[in-house]
This record gives structure tokens, C-alpha cells and sequence, in this order.
């Protein structure tokens, strides 16, 4: 059936609470605690299964990668560093030279391999190697059978979550244009655990929503096409470029809060119900049985959560969806949320949910905003690596914000897995204190 749909308003049941879309944002400029964009190759090369990475970069850059995927043992990895040395940075070699030669004996020895990123660093961008010429250049040299794009992943200016809102964006302009007249499809966009994705497709199939397809895919050679007959819902908050893109090509974003919790999880699948006319009693019929399992699971986690203080530190973009999950479902205080950037307009429908006395900031000033820390004795800190081990230090109870990444966490069925992973910081603490004592006592 070929139908187009009218793009229609956010569903009328986001709660309105005053919400703090209007207040004041603490917007600060100074030292940052952030990781850089080359971490997002860690999910993003699970997620296409046919592409490859190269950081173009130093040993630094080799490094990071290698320990965040550590964890990762695979016979055949589908990352690697070209490594920038001494002699390239003196300009005394020529690094594209160099760097065909690199590509050329990968793509000999792995024929698996259909798409090559080829990811800047700070050194690449230091010593002005242009990635987006050297791509075209190799592009020509392997098409068909190899696509090969660039994007950056330096540390310079970004946070790791960017690294793969610089992937995508570089992937929408090979996305082919969809046919005029074919059915408007929806498009997820931001890469999700393939557990996660498959329950969406499942639910949006039992709706009637379709045809849905996903970016990015599992796949390169299963691109989505695009244009206007294409209606977006983001995935991830962290995404603006590439929805900047997507825009540009005809695409119409759905207005929705993201699917963390059992609230978002609703509130974010009802969007896209909304738009295609979907019945309310359907809807509801075909979430139901999930939505009350994941209710349930997620209030054996409310009494750990409930009435404890939270502070959130800048990092992975995801902190006002969480916190909105966290103050509203599990009844937790949050005393700041920071976040690197606010896109006002991809959180509106967030920060409508948060309590309209949230202190939020934007940016980093990070010996200020470790006094706020301090000063609001939180029970919960979600931070970066670099800060968890000083607080620790100090008495206080830290989440790695990475690890929010890493794990699949959007859905129902893994709402209360969301929770456990702020409750059992806590629990680890209170356990260690326990024996603290008991061994004090002892003695
Ligand atoms: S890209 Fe920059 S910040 Fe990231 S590991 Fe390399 S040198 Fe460090």
C-alpha cells in the first residue's frame, strides 16, 4: 500500500510538569574531563559488521582504542591504527603515501571487508592530513567493492559520544534517495544493541508501523534509502549533526523524548504510532504485556533508588534522558545534570519532564563543577573515567557514564537492567562499608 503520511504532533501524553525547557542553563568554558570520538568504534564496528576503522593517528590514539575494547577478543579485529611517527610529523615522509599502502595491504588481506572509515585523530589533524581527499582518492582506487569514507575522532574539540554522530554524518551522503511515491518508511536512527533493535522492529511490526528500517545498519550493503517520504526517530540524543543531515535530505525527525525506561520507552515508540494513525487501543494492546513486565522489574529496583541524590558530570549526552528516567520513575533527586551540549530542541520534550528546579550546566569548568560535587554530597556520581577514581578517593560513590553506553539499556526489557546499574554502585559501597567497620570493630 502506498500511502504518505502527514507528519503530526507529539503525542498529547507527555506529562507537562512546568518541565525546565526555560530555565536557566549554567553554561561553562573551561578544563574538560571528556574522552575523545575514537571511542564510539567500539560499538559502532559490532554494530556494521562489514566495515572497518582506521585511526589514522599516533600510539596515544592505539592505545585508547585497544584498552576500551579490551574487554573484546576477536580472531579478526575490525579496527586498527595507522600510526602517524616522528617522520610524518616532521614532514619528512609522505603520509599518503603512506597511508595507501596501509589500505591497500588491508584490503588485500581482508576481502571481507566492504566499507573503510578512515578516522582522523588530533596528530592527523595537527599535521593537516586531509582523510576527506585520501578517501576519494581510494574510494576510485576500490569501488566498487569497497566504499571508503573518512570522518574525525579527535580529541580536540569533541566527546566520545560524537564519534559516531561524525560516522553517521559522514554516511548519509552514499545513502541512496528513495523512490517518489514509495511508502513513507520510518528510519531509527543511532546504533543500538541488536537485542534492542530487534524488539523495536517486533513491536513496531505488531503496530502496523512500516516499513522501519535502521541506521546505521547491520550491514553496508543495507543502507537505507532516503528522502521525504522518510520520518526519523532518534535513538540516541547525541546525534545532532546527523540529523542535520538527514534533514537536509528530505528526512522529517519525529519529536520524542528516548526510549530509556518505561516512560521514555512509551512515550518514544507512541511518537511514531502517533504519526502513522495508529489505533490508541492497538497501542496500547501491543505494548501492554511488555510495558507492565518492565514496570514491575523496574520497582524492585525503586526501593534501592528512591530519595537518593544524583550528579551528573558532562560526558556522554545521554544525562538529561537519564536523569528525566531516574527523577521520574525511580524518584531519585537529581542536584545538577551536565551535559557537554543541550540541543534544546532534540531534549524539548525531556527537559519538559524534569523537575522545573534542576540545575542544569552545559559545557565543563571541572574544579568548579567538582566543588558543586562536593557541596551536594550526592549518593551517585555518573562521570567520566578521569574523575571516578579521585571521587572514590573521597568517599564518593561514582558510575562510569561509558559503560551507559556500552550496555544496552533502551526498551523495555531492559529497563530495570538500567536501573541496576545505578543501584549497584551504591550497594558495592555500602557493602565495603560494612566490612570497613566490622573489620575495624574486630580489631
Ligand atoms: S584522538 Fe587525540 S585524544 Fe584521542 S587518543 Fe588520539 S591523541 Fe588522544
Amino acid at each position: 500500500m502506498n500511502k504518505t503520511i502527514p507528519l503530526r504532533a507529539l503525542p498529547s501524553e507527555i506529562p507537562n510538569t512546568g518541565g525546565c525547557n526555560d530555565a536557566p542553563v549554567l553554561r561553562e568554558r573551561g578544563q574538560r574531563e571528556v574522552f575523545c570520538g575514537l571511542t564510539g568504534i567500539i560499538w559502532l564496528h559490532r554494530k556494521i559488521q562489514d566495515a572497518f576503522f582506521l585511526v589514522v593517528g599516533s600510539r596515544t590514539c592505539a592505545h585508547l582504542i585497544q584498552s576500551a575494547a579490551g574487554v573484546m577478543i576477536f580472531a579478526e579485529p575490525r579496527f586498527a591504527t595507522a600510526i602517524i611517527d616522528d617522520r610524518d610529523l616532521a614532514g619528512l615522509a609522505d603520509a599518503n603515501d603512506e597511508l595507501d599502502r596501509v589500505v591497500a595491504r588491508l584490503l588485500e588481506r581482508r576481502p571481507d571487508i566492504r566499507m573503510l572509515f578512515l578516522v582522523g585523530s588530533c596528530p592527523s589533524e595537527v599535521i593537516k592530513l586531509d582523510l576527506s581527499r585520501a578517501a576519494q582518492r581510494l574510494t576510485r582506487q576500490f569501488a566498487p567493492k569497497v566504499a571508503v569514507l573518512n570522518y574525525s575522532g579527535s580529541g580536540i574539540e569533541t566527546t566520545f559520544t560524537q564519534g559516531e554522530d561524525a560516522c553517521l554524518t559522514a554516511l548519509v551522503p552514499t545513502l541512496p534517495e528513495s523512490t517518489v511515491g514509495s511508502p513513507t518508511q520510518l528510519l531509527i536512527v543511532g546504533t543500538l544493541a541488536d537485542v534492542v533493535e530487534d524488539q523495536f522492529l517486533r513491536l513496531f511490526n505488531e503496530m502496523g508501523v512500516g516499513p522501519v528500517a535502521c541506521f546505521p545498519p547491520r550491514r553496508s550493503t543495507e543502507l537505507p534509502s532516503i528522502g521525504p517520504n522518510t520520518r526519523f526517530l532518534l535513538a540516541q540524543p547525541f546525534l545532532g549533526e546527523t540529523a542535520r543531515a538527514l534533514e537536509s535530505r528530505g528526512a522529517q525527525r519525529i519529536a520524542a523524548p528516548f526510549p530509556l525506561g518505561v516512560e521514555g520507552t512509551t512515550l518514544w515508540l507512541q511518537a511514531a504510532a502517533a504519526c502513522w494513525g495508529v489505533d490508541a487501543d492497538h497501542f496500547e494492546k501491543t505494548i501492554s504485556s511488555s510495558r507492565e513486565r518492565a514496570s514491575r522489574a523496574l520497582s524492585r529496583q525503586r526501593d534501592a533508588l528512591q530519595g537518593k541524590t544524583i550528579f551528573f558530570f558532562p560526558d556522554s549526552q545521554l544525562e538529561v534522558p537519564l536523569a528525566r528516567f531516574l527523577s521520574r520513575e525511580l524518584k531519585m533527586t537529581v542536584a545538577e545534570v551536565g551535559s557537554p551540549y543541550l540541543h534544546k530542541q532534540h531534549l524539548a520534550e525531556e527537559l519538559a519532564m524534569l523537575p522545573a528546579d534542576t540545575l542544569l550546566s552545559e559545557g565543563q569548568d571541572v574544579e568548579k563543577q567538582l566543588d558543586r560535587c562536593r557541596r551536594a554530597n550526592p549518593d551517585l556520581v555518573v562521570c567520566g573515567l578521569g574523575i571516578a577514581n579521585p571521587l572514590e578517593q573521597e568517599g564518593i560513590t561514582t558510575k562510569w557514564s561509558i559503560e551507559l553506553v556500552f550496555s544496552p539499556i533502551q526498551g523495555f526489557d531492559q529497563a530495570a537492567d538500567l536501573a541496576e546499574l545505578f543501584s549497584r554502585p551504591m550497594r558495592r559501597r555500602a557493602l565495603l562499608s560494612h566490612s570497613l567497620a566490622h573489620d575495624a570493630q574486630a580489631a
